[in-house]
């Protein structure tokens, strides 16, 4: 008795060790699953989205919101990969002067229609959230508006020196090369290299793809600072955009990879799946496409 009981044991310890060996995809093992690390995975439906419940305080009608994934809205626009001159989105809407900054109200700020429609239900819920301090400053941005931006910066660099400049150089290369020497502008060159670490040229900027916006809250005084990394809209948009197929495009820490630095007022709407995988996956979107 004792005998057979042995070997059972020892029959199922061996059962259980092929078992796991195939699970872990150990060397030898039957099964690979071929699962690369989150950071050069490529798009596909995690386990992450699979196992999300989204619930909603609001009336939020799923059908509208980009639930599945869809390569409209996993367009990448940067530096690397611009869109060029004749790129438009295929339907823009005009946002509600609600949503806007009292400085916008006069102008057209548009965005892409499913990218406005989850805009709205997103602004919608936060608000029920009791978060009320946000508006957008900025959405869609054609190729001739980058043009004309990028180059007013350009020039505005060269009437000082900025903080941004300090920022970029840093102190030695700015007290070796202008202040010791008595020159108090920058360079057109450098100009160029400063305006580059914060702005895209024409054709390379994400706002031309009419799908990402950014925001500002009215303590910012009209200023894109990281100062909104300290807002409560921040930090509800940290822990909720996902659910309606937003991500926060330019995390800090990963300039090296979206060539942008950590810009937390600036949205990119990518649909729900893609954004609730880029969100758990702690990617940005140039990983989850496999750039
Ligand atoms: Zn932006």
């Amino acid at each position: 008795m004792m005998k057979y009981m042995k070997r059972t044991i020892c029959i199922c310890l061996l059962a259980t060790i092929l078992l796991l060996q195939g699970c872990l995809g150990a060397p030898g093992g039957v099964v690979d699953t071929g699962k690369v690390p989150p950071s050069t995975r490529a798009p596909s439906v995690t386990e992450y989205h699979l196992n999300t419940k989204y619930t909603y305080r609001t009336q939020v009608k799923e059908e509208m919101l980009v639930t599945g994934l869809h390569p409209d809205y996993l367009l990448l626009a940067s530096k690397s990969y611009p869109l060029g001159k004749g790129y438009a989105p295929k339907m823009l809407v005009t946002l509600e002067n609600r949503i806007l900054t009292s400085w916008h109200q006069s102008e057209k700020i548009q965005l892409e229609a499913r990218a406005a429609t989850a805009l709205y239900a997103m602004l919608a819920e936060m608000e029920a959230d009791g978060v009320t301090d946000i508006k957008v400053t900025s959405a869609y941005r054609g190729y001739q508006y980058q043009y004309n931006l990028y180059n007013k910066y350009v020039e505005l660099e060269q009437k000082g020196i900025s903080q941004e400049a300090y920022q970029y150089f840093g102190k030695t290369y700015i007290q070796t090369n202008y202040i010791d020497r008595g020159i108090a502008c920058l360079t057109e060159s450098d100009a160029i290299l400063v305006v580059g670490s914060y702005s895209a040229p024409a054709g390379a900027s994400e706002h031309q793809t009419g799908l990402c916006v950014d925001f500002i809250t009215a303590g910012m005084a009209g200023e894109l600072t990281e100062a909104f990394a300290s807002t409560e809209a921040f930090a509800w948009l940290s822990q909720n955009a996902y659910r309606f197929g937003f991500i926060l495009r330019y995390p800090k820490g990963r300039e090296d990879v979206t060539g942008y630095r950590y810009e937390p007022w600036h949205y990119r709407f990518v649909g729900r799946e893609a954004a609730t995988d880029i969100y758990f996956g702690n990617l940005t979107l140039e990983e989850y496409l496999g750039h």
